[in-house]
């Protein structure tokens, strides 16, 4: 990412976030020609899992229902997608959110879904904020909105705190989030929404998100996500 001040490039030179070696020229994505050529090119257009050639049905969410309508991510939560990830949200790298966002952007120019009309951010519970110092689904879907041109609506809320699923099993992380969603009551939804967080595991975050967004009014919602 280039700065806008020169003497800070010049200092300190813009560098691939996942490799971290010198960018030359554009470096758009803060990304080095050869980390953008590793990102997968396809993923399941139902759960977002990255494949290396297009699959049908996705042997990884055939067995389950998502009240998602489609869903992409940019690559595996794995190596250094990971590193890159867990830097953004644990290591108060919250610069990340730009690099990160514009990739969910390329990712989701590929999709070849119909016109979204809203960006909505999978909520942070309050006392996670208050913890982390910033919500990194919101970053991130702010960089999606400016990128294509879509409004940013913060409408839905934890209903309650949920622990963290990271420590969680399968079938526990899907009790742990259900009914945890709910559109805030002064607020109405229409259109087609992208539902945006920063990670999808078993799916069940973002299908209770998504599923608190259609008995809202919304007609229909797909997800994107940086790592699945
Ligand atoms: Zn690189
Ligand atoms: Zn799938």
């Amino acid at each position: 990412m280039g700065h806008l001040n020169p003497l800070f490039d010049l200092f300190f030179p813009p560098r691939c976030i996942f490799c971290c070696s010198r960018l030359e020229g554009e470096g758009a994505f803060s990304t080095c020609e050869k980390c953008l050529a590793k990102l997968p090119v396809h993923c399941c257009h139902r759960c977002g899992h990255p494949l290396p050639e297009q699959i049908d049905p996705c042997p990884v969410c055939r067995d389950y229902k998502l009240s998602f309508h489609g869903a992409c991510a940019v690559d595996l939560y794995r190596g250094r997608m990971k590193r890159v990830v867990q830097k953004y949200k644990y290591g108060r790298q919250k610069h990340l959110a730009g690099p990160l966002g514009k990739l969910m952007a390329r990712r989701l120019k590929k999709c070849g879904w119909p016109q979204l009309s809203a960006v909505v951010p999978v909520p942070l519970h309050r006392q996670r904020l208050l913890e982390r110092g910033y919500d990194q689904s919101l970053l991130l879907a702010q960089v999606i909105g400016d990128e294509l041109g879509l409004p940013v609506r913060t409408v839905l809320v934890r209903s309650r705190p949920t622990p963290s699923q990271t420590k969680l099993g399968h079938n526990e992380r899907w009790q742990n989030v259900r009914d945890a969603f709910s559109v805030l009551p002064e607020h109405t939804v229409s259109g087609r929404l992208l539902l945006v967080d920063d990670l999808l595991t078993t799916g069940a975050t973002a299908h209770f998100a998504a599923a608190a967004l259609l008995s809202a009014g919304a007609q229909e919602v797909y997800l994107a996500v940086v790592g699945r």
